[in-house]
């Protein structure tokens, strides 16, 4: 049987930063194989984050803004974002360049196929892949199965983020190519967190994405035609061409990943609970959790001395989670709280789990209190959802 020092079950975007960073750094000679069924290479996605800490693959980012807006009924605010920027990574640009590399690696191996079963035997893992069985010293799993995750249950949120977005061109000169939105309420939010999303290009085309926090799916006219009217009614525009499309689901749930799946398996990006669960953000956190990982290869030997997040981060992700579940027609009003109320590097380091504890109660006194302390105790107390 074939033995490897790590396999990638799993060669999306968490199985690639991974074997990117492990190429880019001390480990470069150790074996690694990528086993996924997809050819990766499409632009899938795009991938948005904010940072003040240089970008984790610098040539593919293809936007970079320093200004943020927020709008709701009541209050619209752009935010120069000081020492932050928002930057955007296309999906084929992602794929190209870790491909390139990877490929081109002679330590590094692709197989086209399903990882089946993982088991631990004596000092490795076993991988049963549909088509044979390797041994690996460390096993990455990122697989995740949509369909699974539609079927879970337990005393957790289930939420999912989705959207969908159309690349627009227009005649009229109607975007601000600097500043892109990150949340827009002015759409009707029918008792859930509904809201648009504008990536700007130029003046004249945009990404403008309809998202929705929220328990299920709408159908596909839905999307279109709240898309149609918030370009109609808000934007101000009626001829456009829709260029590209883009949908996704994210899954946001407050359920606790276990990371050590076995003796020689580590969970890693959306499996390993990378995505943060009350915004859906995983691309800056999977790879800070790649280049975590390879450090702790390189220092201790194993995969499995990472940072943990704080643990009232978990708590405020589920309050926050249960009062868009339980609450959805406050989100509005959560949000422009938040926005409104704190300095916008606060408000992004709350997010990124890298405030104190003063600064984390600063930023929840800026909420409407009363659903929070309900949200409290009804998924601390009472442990109920
Ligand atoms: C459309 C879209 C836009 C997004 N935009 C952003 C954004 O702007 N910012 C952000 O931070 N996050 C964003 N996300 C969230 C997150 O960053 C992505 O979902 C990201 O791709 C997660 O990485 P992953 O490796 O966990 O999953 P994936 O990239 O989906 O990779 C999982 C891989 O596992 C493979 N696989 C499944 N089953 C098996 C099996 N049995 N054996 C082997 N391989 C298997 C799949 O084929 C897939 O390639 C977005 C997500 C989507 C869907």
């Amino acid at each position: 049987m074939r033995r490897y020092d790590y396999v990638m079950a799993g060669g999306g975007m968490a199985g690639l930063s991974l074997a990117y960073a492990i190429t880019g750094s001390r480990l470069a000679e150790k074996s690694v194989l990528i086993v996924d069924p997809e050819t990766k290479g499409e632009n899938d996605r795009t991938w948005c984050y904010w940072t003040r800490a240089g970008h984790p693959i610098e040539p593919i980012v293809s936007h970079v803004w320093s200004a943020l807006r927020f709008a709701s009924h009541s209050w619209t605010h752009d935010f120069d974002l000081g020492d932050y920027r928002y930057a955007m990574v296309r999906g084929d640009d992602f794929y190209r360049e870790t491909l390139d590399r990877l490929e081109q690696h002679p330590r590094v191996e692709f197989e086209r196929g399903r990882v089946i079963a993982i088991h631990d035997e004596d000092g490795c893992a076993r991988v049963e892949t549909d088509q044979r069985s390797v041994l690996a010293t460390w096993v990455f799993d990122s697989r995740f199965e949509p369909q699974e995750y539609e079927q879970r249950s337990g005393p957790h949120h289930y939420l999912k983020q989705h959207f969908v977005g159309w690349i627009v061109e227009t005649q009229q000169p109607v975007f601000d190519p600097h500043t892109p939105t990150l949340f827009d309420f002015r759409t009707p939010g029918h008792g859930e967190m509904r809201f648009f999303y504008i990536l700007p290009f130029s003046e004249h085309r945009a990404l403008v994405e309809y998202t929705l926090f929220s328990a299920e799916l709408l159908s596909d006219a839905e999307y279109v035609r709240a898309i149609e009217t918030y370009l109609r009614d808000v934007v101000g525009v009626t001829e456009y061409r829709v260029v590209d499309r883009e949908r996704g689901v994210i899954p946001m749930t407050d359920e606790p990943v276990v990371r050590r799946e076995g003796c020689r398996t580590l969970a890693i990006g959306t499996r390993g609970g990378r995505v943060k669960a009350s915004t859906g953000y995983a691309f800056r956190r999977t790879q800070l959790d790649s280049q975590a990982i390879v450090e702790s290869l390189l220092r201790h030997d194993h995969p499995f001395h990472l940072p943990a997040a704080p643990r009232r981060a978990r708590m405020l992700d589920t309050m926050l989670l249960q009062v868009m579940y339980r609450r959805g027609e406050l989100s509005e009003r959560v949000f422009t709280a938040l926005f409104r109320r704190n300095p916008i590097d606060r408000l992004l380091r709350f997010l990124d789990e890298e405030t104190s504890l003063a600064q984390t109660l600063a930023v929840m006194a800026t909420v409407p209190i009363p659903p929070f302390l309900a949200a409290f105790w009804r998924t601390h107390v009472l442990k109920k959802v």
